[in-house]
């Protein structure tokens, strides 16, 4: 099983480059952002639930962020590995993950930094726009999609985040800053964690994040 690891600030390029990672290792994105967001589209309890903090900017608690994601891993197409996107962000997730993948004979293959200042995370949260469909991201000067409005993966709707507003975004990253930074270590410590540039553009990073692949064990299907 490949279990890889996109870590990154809210911003920072994750969603940008988890879905053409996972079309070239052939297994999906897991992205616990989405699925909250499914969630609260939903309106079940565990999006009303989930809701109250994504809106203040601040982590929905480990319990529920832990087993919404473990439900996810049960389910068969996972069973060949997964991006994860946005998960784990704090230290219990990260151990609550190792225990998890341990269960069934796997350990996390890889985590990957993107690395990106704070002033370019405003600008990049301030500009993007992602579709209605599959949450696919786009930035108004920096990632614009073909046709105004519209996505060029699947054709639906885009729309702006309400926790992509300016007090929302500092809240985002005052509160969400420290505890990856204990990922990070949690995975610098077991000797998986690569880091890559992400100021570059894109497709700069997707090379730079094919590249941190390398020697990790991870085989790319085409
Ligand atoms: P971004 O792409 O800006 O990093 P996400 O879409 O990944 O944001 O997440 C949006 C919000 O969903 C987060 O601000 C947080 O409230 C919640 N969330 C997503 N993943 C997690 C997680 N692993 N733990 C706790 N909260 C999460
Ligand atoms: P995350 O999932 O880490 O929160 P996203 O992938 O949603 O980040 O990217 C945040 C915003 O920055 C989006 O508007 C996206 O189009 C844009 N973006 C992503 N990567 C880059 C890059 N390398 N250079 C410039 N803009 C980028």
């Amino acid at each position: 099983m490949n279990v890889v690891v996109l870590l990154g600030a809210p911003g920072a390029g994750k969603g940008t480059q988890a879905p053409p990672l996972a079309a070239r290792l052939g297994i999906p994105v897991v992205a616990t952002g989405d699925l909250f967001r499914a969630a609260v589209r939903d309106g079940s309890q565990l999006g009303r639930e989930a809701r109250r903090y994504m809106d203040a900017g601040q982590l929905v608690p480990d319990e529920i962020t832990v087993s919404l994601l473990l439900e996810r891993l049960a389910r068969p197409d996972a069973a060949a590995g997964v991006i994860l996107d946005g998960f784990p962000r704090t230290a219990v997730q990260a151990k609550a993950l190792d225990v998890a993948l341990a269960e069934r004979g796997a350990s996390v293959s890889v985590a990957i930094l993107v690395d990106v200042p704070a002033d370019e995370l405003v600008r990049r949260m301030s500009g993007r726009w992602i579709c209605r469909a599959a949450g696919h991201p786009y930035h108004e000067t920096s990632s614009p999609p073909r046709a105004a409005g519209i996505c060029d993966v699947d054709g639906s709707e885009l729309y702006q985040r309400a926790d992509d507003q300016p007090t929302t975004i500092r809240a985002r990253m005052d509160q969400q800053l420290g505890a990856l930074a204990q990922v990070v270590e949690h995975y610098r410590a077991s000797g998986v964690l690569r880091t890559v540039d992400g100021l570059q553009p894109i497709e700069a990073v997707s090379a730079a994040v094919g590249a941190a692949l390398a020697g990790t064990g991870v085989a790319m299907a085409r």
